[in-house]
Formats: C-alpha cells, sequence, structure tokens
C-alpha cells in the first residue's frame, strides 16, 4: 500500500442518491464541484425510485460515464433507497427517526442484503458501471449487510462516522457533515458545515461533505456546502473520492500529527471545467 505524500487534511465529497429522478439537481451539484477541481463520489441507486431505474435513462447513464472519466467515483447506494419491513423495533426506530424510512440495509440478514447488493451490482453491469464501494442508504448497515459487501468483494463501505476498509478492516474515522433540508436542524445543519470543514481542514481532521439533491430545493445550502469546500481548499486539504482515499490512505496515522503522514502516490485531480453557473 503506498501512503499520502501530498500535505493537507484529506476530505471526501459525496454526492447522493443519484438517479433518473434525481438527475437534474445532481449536474447542477457536480458542475459546482467540477469548476472547483474536486473529484466527487457519485452514489448511485440504480434500482426504480421515485421514477424509472437507471438503465431506462441513457443520458444519465452517458453523464455518468463521462464523470467517471473525469476522474469522479460511481458508487452504489443501495437498490430501491426505501425501508424494508424486518429487523428489531430499535433498528426501525432508527430507519424511522434517523433514516427517514430510507435505510434500506439496516435490519437486512446476510442473504437478504446479499440479494439486494447483487440486483444492484446486476443493474449498474448493464449499463457499464462497475462499483467499488458502497455506502447504505442513511448510513445505516446491519451487521449481516457488512458481511454481505465483504463476502462479494467491495473494496470500503461508509457509515455517518467512518469509512470502512473492507479488505483491511480499516475504519477511517471521517465525520460526514450533511444538510437536513426542511427539516429540524435545517440552519444547525448548514452552520456546523459551513463552519466546521474550514476549522477540520486547518486541524487535520479528515472528514467528508455530503450533498444530496434536495438540499438545493432550500434557500442557502449550496451556498453553504460551497463555501465550506471553498475554505477547505483554501486551507490547504485535499480531496479525495472513497475509492483513492481507501487506496491510498496510510494504515496507521502517528498520533499527535495534524495530518496525513508519509510518502510517494499521486492525487488526480478533477479536470477544471467551466459550467457557466
Ligand atoms: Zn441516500
Amino acid at each position: 500500500m503506498t501512503e499520502l505524500s501530498e500535505p493537507g487534511t484529506p476530505f471526501v465529497v459525496s454526492i447522493h442518491d443519484v438517479a433518473p429522478a434525481s438527475a437534474e439537481p445532481c449536474r447542477r451539484w457536480l458542475a459546482d464541484l467540477d469548476e472547483r477541481g474536486v473529484p466527487a463520489t457519485l452514489l448511485i441507486v440504480p434500482g426504480p425510485w421515485r421514477g424509472p431505474a437507471l438503465p431506462e435513462d441513457p443520458a444519465l447513464v452517458a453523464w455518468l460515464r463521462e464523470a467517471e472519466q473525469r476522474g469522479h467515483e460511481l458508487s452504489l447506494h443501495g437498490y430501491a433507497h426505501e425501508g424494508v419491513q424486518g429487523g428489531s423495533g430499535p433498528r426501525q426506530l432508527v430507519n424511522r427517526v434517523l433514516a427517514r424510512g430510507c435505510a434500506e440495509f439496516c435490519a437486512l440478514d446476510e442473504a437478504e442484503a446479499r440479494h439486494r447488493l447483487e440486483d444492484g451490482l446486476a443493474v449498474l453491469d448493464l449499463v457499464g458501471i462497475k462499483p467499488v464501494g458502497f455506502t447504505p442508504p442513511g448510513w445505516l448497515a446491519s451487521p449481516g449487510a457488512y458481511r454481505a459487501l465483504k463476502a462479494l468483494g467491495f473494496r470500503y463501505t461508509t457509515s455517518h462516522l467512518a469509512v470502512h476498509d473492507l479488505s483491511s478492516g480499516r475504519r477511517l474515522a471521517m465525520f460526514a457533515l450533511s444538510h437536513r433540508p426542511g427539516g429540524f436542524g435545517e440552519r444547525f445543519g448548514a452552520r456546523l458545515m459551513r463552519h466546521a470543514g474550514a476549522r477540520w481542514a486547518r486541524r487535520g481532521t479528515p472528514f467528508r461533505i455530503a450533498l444530496h439533491p434536495q438540499d438545493l430545493a432550500r434557500p442557502g445550502l449550496r451556498e453553504a456546502a460551497l463555501d465550506a469546500i471553498d475554505a477547505a481548499l483554501a486551507a490547504g486539504a485535499r480531496p479525495y473520492t472513497y475509492a483513492r482515499l481507501v487506496e491510498t490512505y496510510p494504515r496507521r496515522r502517528p498520533t499527535g500529527t495534524t495530518g496525513p503522514a508519509g510518502r510517494a502516490t499521486t492525487q488526480h485531480p478533477v479536470r477544471r471545467v467551466r459550467s457557466g453557473k
């Protein structure tokens, strides 16, 4: 394994819920990131979600594959992005309250999780997309889902607090800053995102920024996210996709350091493009 050589705190920007029903706001988010040269991880919902399944939207498929060629990562984000019946009472409560009913992998046993993951992979394979990583909807996965992900050879999965390298078993602590559009805590979340990005970038605390299509329906949330990304870049933080992060992050950071240690490797920033927005 190589280690990061570049100075700067690593951070990951992800665009969630990429699907035909959310194609337009996803395009707007990615245009903002392209303008900044920030490589993103696009979390795709391949099955039907609020509209048709991915293969029914060839324009979106073409756009995704072009994004991948520019240096963005395409990743799997559930199959249908919906809560499923079953699991313990506490897990169902977590699904309803924390994940607003979208925690598809929160309560599945290993066989059920494997079935949904295989369905998702099969749909992506149909359109030539081969993801190495997974993020469960609502960032919630059952122990059975973890086992299924590992058995299917996924390189990593993520939770709200960490990135989990499934090949080495390492857990990279990285809090995900995320908006709560239209709900309790929207203003608090936006303030936290705006201020934490720059602060953590300066302190050397790795972090993530999660962008959702519905953020763009609320005033101020786009600006808060872009301010956080711009402040992190200005503070010298370095954006990674999840896939590159798990490939290149040091096995163990020396205690007391304020940034990634080590040597070698290269990071390939996304080619900057102008969108006119
Ligand atoms: Zn989602």
